[in-house]
């Protein structure tokens, strides 16, 4: 099943959070207002259209090493198509 990211104005801010940074789920979630289930799954959909960046690393917000979520443009410049 295919969402159209674009429609959904939840998926522009969460992009706008990690954009060019990396935050762990619930510092995500706690920026964002949401839950942590509903993020989750808003990542699920930004990383089948965007260059989702998971790795293990210092999260940008509350500094503990752990599972971190981005998305990186550097070099990556996203395409209107
Ligand atoms: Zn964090």
């Amino acid at each position: 099943m295919r969402t159209p990211v674009a429609a959904n104005p939840d998926v522009a801010l969460f992009t706008g959070i990690i954009i060019d940074t990396a935050m762990c789920l619930p510092c995500i979630a706690k920026k964002a207002g949401a839950p942590t289930e509903q993020v989750n799954a808003l990542l699920r959909s930004i990383s089948a259209n965007l260059r989702l960046a998971v790795a293990i690393r210092q999260c940008a917000a509350c500094l503990e090493t752990k599972t971190t979520f981005g998305i990186n443009t550097n070099g990556h410049p996203r395409d209107a198509e």
